[in-house]
């Protein structure tokens, strides 16, 4: 199956318009097993670790059905990469989405306009036609893969799936064909549902926030230090499946909706809306505090923490905040803060 590579910071590219095109969205994702070697001719070493990776795996090479790629409007880093992926990377296609950065009236309409853009765009590259009929399909498609990924999400809080397992699927949804992210999540569900609960009652039950966290040997590592995590606000989880799309409104206007009015991310503005979001997680799921992890020089989460901290302090809900380099070894050197974290709370 033919795939369109999405490189985004939040998730914001709406997968809809490229399953509407024949292709299969594929979320590209960091290796944090690599050495980055060739990304740092083209970029400076303050830039965020997390896009460089992503970069130098570019550079050697995609995967080779991988005829396009989408870059979504998130932080400083995706914008200006993408310049660097235009000029190096020998694709059929390349666009880039302007997301907005605001939520209002304004946006919406501009987000639309810049949607429109898009599939006229794959439209004249493909010689295709993205009809309304199959954006509806699309919509309909993904939203059951919201559904199931919401009902499994909760099995994390019941201790019958840890937070790693759930994050393994999150990912395999970003990058398979639908159909198969649809059946595999369904037996999934089913399977789980006679599972006994595992007993975690010496595990802190955690929410994690964060920069694209999107290694799960991270949470696997944190669930060896002691945590439960039961719920998330992160990309690669709740940002991709908490809300759904209207069915019934107009596909576009319905898909530009959606992305201005889902869970925000550090990317966007205003912070209170994602203080206000994480709160709400932090007393539904009754967690016993909140991690924050950044990656190295992620401007975006390292803005939003001084805000965060005192938030939350207000609320007196523990609250760590980490910086952590996107390499597996530099993981261990952590450890001291995490375990503290979860003696403390
Ligand atoms: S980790 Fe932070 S700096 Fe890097 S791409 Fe994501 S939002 Fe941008």
């Amino acid at each position: 199956m033919k795939k369109i590579a999405i490189f985004d910071s939040g998730v914001e590219t709406p997968e809809e318009i490229i399953l509407a095109a024949g292709f299969t969205p594929y979320r590209l994702f960091g290796d944090p097993t690599i050495q980055v070697d060739k990304a740092n001719e083209h970029i400076p070493p303050t830039h965020c670790l997390w896009t460089r990776n992503l970069l130098e795996q570019a550079l050697k090479g995609l995967n080779k059905d991988i005829e396009g790629l989408i870059t979504a409007h998130g932080c400083d880093r995706t914008n200006r990469e993408f310049d660097i992926w235009h000029e190096c990377l020998n694709l059929k296609f390349k666009y880039f989405l302007n997301t907005p950065l605001k939520r209002d009236e304004i946006a919406l309409r501009f987000f639309i306009k810049d949607m429109k853009e898009l599939i006229y765009q794959l439209e004249s590259t493909f010689n295709i036609k993205i009809t309304d009929n199959k954006l509806t399909e699309a919509i309909i498609e993904t939203n059951k893969i919201r559904r199931l990924l919401k009902e499994l999400s909760e099995y994390r809080a019941k201790n019958v799936l840890l937070g790693s397992e759930f994050h393994s699927l999150v990912k395999k949804a970003l990058q398979s064909d639908k159909n198969e992210v649809h059946s595999n999540l369904k037996s999934n569900l089913e399977k789980i549902k006679n599972k006994t609960p595992f007993d975690l009652d010496n595990k802190k039950r955690v929410l994690l926030t964060g920069s694209d966290i999107d290694d799960t040997e991270f949470l696997i590592y944190l669930e060896d230090l002691g945590f439960h995590i039961i719920i998330d606000d992160l990309c690669v989880g709740t940002k991709y499946f908490w809300h759904e799309i209207d069915e019934n409104e107009e596909p576009l206007k319905a898909l530009a909706k959606y992305h201005l009015e889902k869970p925000i991310y550090s990317t966007k503005f205003p912070s209170y809306d994602r203080f206000n979001f994480l709160k709400m997680l932090a007393q539904t799921y009754k967690v016993k505090g909140v991690i924050n992890v950044a990656q190295k020089f992620c401007e975006p989460v390292l803005y939003d923490h001084p805000y965060l901290n005192k938030k939350f302090k207000e609320l007196e809900i523990p609250y760590l905040f980490v910086e952590a380099t996107y390499n597996r070894e530099s993981y261990k050197q952590l450890s001291t803060r995490f375990s503290a974290f979860a003696e403390i709370i």
